[in-house]
C-alpha cells in the first residue's frame, strides 16, 4: 500500500525560488507570466507555496541549493545567481535566460590602505576568503598569482578585520557594505545577474508545459 500525500501528487511545474532579493526581483516576472504566489515567503514559513495557478507551485531553497534542486529535476525551473551557477558543475541544467536580476558584481576587496598591486608584484601569497572557490581559483589562476584560499559561508567583509584573510572574494553591489567595513574593492572579476534554469530532461520531455513560461519571462525582460 503507498501513501498518498498532496504534496508528492503535484502534477504541474515546479520553481524553485530563493527568499530576499531573488524572490522580490522575480515576483513581477512571474505576475507577467500570470502567476501570483498565494503567501509571501518572507512571512509565511511554508516552504512549498501554491500560486493562483493549479498547475504551477513555487518551492523556497537556500541560493545556493536553487541549481541542485532544478538538477535533480525536484524542480523544472529556478531563479539562480550567475555566482551561484558558475560555483554548480551546470549538469543538468539548460540556461535559456538572463533575467537580468538581482545585478552586482564579483570583485576582489581589500582593507583599506593595503597595497594590493604592490603585493603582486613582490609575488607575495595572498591569502583570500571566499564563498566562490572556483570563481576565485580561475580568476587568479587566469593572473598567475598564487594564493591560498579560504571557504567561508558568508559575511566575508569579516575575513580580513580579524585577520583570517588578506583579501576577499565577494559581490558588491552599492559598495555599501565594503565601506562600511573600511574595505575596498580592487579588481572586477565579472558582472553577476539572476539566470533562469530549467531541468534539461523536463525542458525536453515537458516542452510544452515549459517553454510558454520561458517565453512569458523572455517577454517579460525584454519589455
Ligand atoms: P544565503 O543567505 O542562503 O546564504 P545568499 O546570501 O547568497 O544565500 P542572497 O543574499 O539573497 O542569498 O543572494 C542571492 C543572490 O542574489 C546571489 O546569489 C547573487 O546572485 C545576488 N546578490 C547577492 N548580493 C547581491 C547584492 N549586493 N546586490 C545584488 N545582487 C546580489
Ligand atoms: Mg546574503
Amino acid at each position: 500500500m503507498s501513501l498518498s500525500s498532496p504534496f508528492s501528487e503535484f502534477n504541474g511545474v515546479t520553481i524553485a525560488l530563493s527568499k530576499g532579493r531573488i524572490f522580490d526581483d522575480t515576483r513581477p516576472l512571474l505576475a507577467a507570466a500570470g502567476i501570483e504566489p498565494a503567501t509571501d515567503p518572507e512571512s509565511s514559513r511554508e516552504l512549498i507555496i501554491a500560486t493562483n495557478r493549479p498547475d504551477v507551485r513555487l518551492v523556497i531553497v537556500r541560493a545556493s541549493d536553487v541549481p541542485t534542486y532544478v538538477q535533480y529535476g525536484a524542480a523544472d525551473l529556478g531563479v539562480a545567481g550567475l555566482d551561484v551557477l558558475l560555483e554548480h558543475s551546470g549538469e543538468g541544467l539548460y540556461q535559456p535566460l538572463d533575467l537580468q536580476i538581482a545585478r552586482c558584481k564579483l570583485m576582489v576587496a581589500v582593507p583599506e590602505g593595503f597595497d594590493y598591486q604592490a603585493a603582486i608584484v613582490r609575488g607575495s601569497r595572498l591569502r583570500v576568503a571566499t564563498k566562490y572557490i572556483r570563481s576565485a581559483s580561475e580568476h587568479f589562476a587566469a593572473k598567475g598569482m598564487q594564493v591560498d584560499l579560504i571557504k567561508l559561508y558568508g559575511s566575508m567583509e569579516l575575513a580580513p578585520l580579524t585577520g583570517l584573510g588578506d583579501a576577499i572574494v565577494d559581490l558588491v553591489s552599492s559598495g555599501g557594505t565594503l565601506k562600511a567595513n573600511r574595505l575596498q574593492a580592487v579588481e572586477h572579476i565579472r558582472d553577476i545577474s539572476s539566470r533562469l534554469i530549467v531541468n534539461i530532461a523536463a525542458w525536453k520531455l515537458q516542452r510544452e508545459r515549459i517553454a510558454p513560461l520561458v517565453e512569458a519571462f523572455k517577454h517579460a525582460v525584454n519589455k
